[in-house]
């Protein structure tokens, strides 16, 4: 017993809210995945991230976040850490001058999704880890919404973090998290003493790892299934003359900076934003869109069918108005989390029909743009 409080009793499990069998399965599983030597896996992707912040961190310290994020980690990291006295500053996580400009003598994190949650804005993962190096900072980066497509660990991420809840579980029944990193940070959040995810709780469920894992093994054919499907309607969405964003579209700002840190075989991901023009236009088009079955308003990702929602009153309404347009969150900005269609020519024209009955597109004239 004494060994196993201090972590030296190899196959001995001390409490399943440090480890079990089930979790550490899992956790391994995803680590070899993102090519990292380990992995805790949590409850939720806010239970994997807030641990890591709290143990990166300490009242003082201060963290330069990119500014498009997910809602909750922007609530976090806006709302919750000044509590404990950790400051962030928001920036546009595409500028490295501008990142290194907020870096401060208190600056210990530097944090960002690898694809950005609901702009789909990419991350120079390389970049920010010479800066990240130079001024001794942690690199943080969620890869939520890029899983095999980016390897940020491989990049130079020094922690790399998932909602399982997404693409990776991929069936929209379960809540998961995971960070991975090295051993020795690993061991810091489960330390009985003052690990952060030990000690906030968030630990997964072992019966919740079991099942994640099953999911896991077919990640690979999904993602490409995925990848296909989001190419095929956004280049199609974009000759229509729709304001369309997709990392692999030749238009995307960071086209070439993705092609650069991706793994090709899975392509460039499932989800892609249209501007519908209005918020009013966003929801009509969602709903007769639902209504013909080509997905479901929702504000999750990576389920098989297609899920759209309106970030600016949905997953990012925590962020406030006037943000939200400075980083260019339009109202009328869909999001579209692309499903696993087999026959995705059919869905681009029940689509098609979908906005010009709503008049997103009209026959001649494209209304929007
Ligand atoms: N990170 C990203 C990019 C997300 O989109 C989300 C949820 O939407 C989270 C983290 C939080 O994950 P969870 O809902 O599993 O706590």
């Amino acid at each position: 017993m004494f060994d196993t409080f201090e972590g030296n009793a190899d196959g001995c499990y001390l409490y399943s809210r440090h480890s079990t069998p089930s979790n550490l399965y899992l956790g391994e599983a995803l680590a070899a995945m993102e090519g990292t030597e380990t992995a805790n896996v949590a409850a939720s992707g806010m239970g994997a991230i807030t641990p890591v912040l709290f143990q990166l961190c300490e009242a003082g310290d201060h963290i330069v976040s990119s500014r498009t994020i997910y809602g909750g980690t922007y609530a976090f990291l806006k709302n919750f850490t000044p509590r404990f006295n950790i400051q962030t500053t928001f920036v546009d996580i595409t500028k490295l001058d501008v990142v290194e400009a907020a870096i401060t003598e208190n600056t210990k994190v530097l944090y960002c999704e690898s694809v950005s949650n609901p702009l789909l804005e990419v991350a120079d993962i390389k970049g920010l880890s010479v800066l990240a190096k130079k001024h001794n900072l942690k690199l943080v980066v969620d890869n939520t919404f890029s899983p095999l497509s980016v390897s940020p660990a491989k990049l130079g991420a020094d922690i790399v973090i998932h909602s399982l809840t997404k693409f990776i579980n991929g069936s929209s029944d379960t809540v998961g998290g995971v960070v991975c990193g090295t051993q020795e940070f690993i061991d810091q959040l489960r330390n009985v003493n003052d690990g952060a995810s030990m000690l906030l709780g968030s630990t997964m469920d072992s019966l919740r790892a079991s099942s994640i894992l099953k999911n896991l093994r077919t990640l690979h054919i999904r993602m490409k299934q995925h990848s296909y499907n989001a190419a095929f309607l956004a280049n199609k969405f974009e000759a229509d003359g729709l304001k369309t964003v997709y990392p692999g579209l030749e238009s995307h700002p960071s086209h070439p900076l993705f092609k650069s840190m991706m793994n090709p075989e899975y392509g460039y991901g499932g989800m892609l934003t249209i501007d519908a023009g209005s918020l009013e236009k966003a929801n009509e088009l969602m709903e007769l869109m639902q209504h013909k079955n080509l997905g479901y308003l929702a504000v999750s990702l990576g389920f098989y069918k297609t899920l759209f929602s309106a970030p600016g009153s949905s997953t990012s309404s925590e962020i406030p108005e006037d943000e939200q347009l400075e980083m260019g969150l339009s109202d009328g900005l869909i999001r579209f989390s692309i499903g696993l269609d087999n026959n995705i020519e059919r869905t681009y024209q029940v689509m098609k029909e979908c906005m010009l009955e709503v008049g997103v597109l009209s026959d001649d004239v494209v209304l929007i743009n």
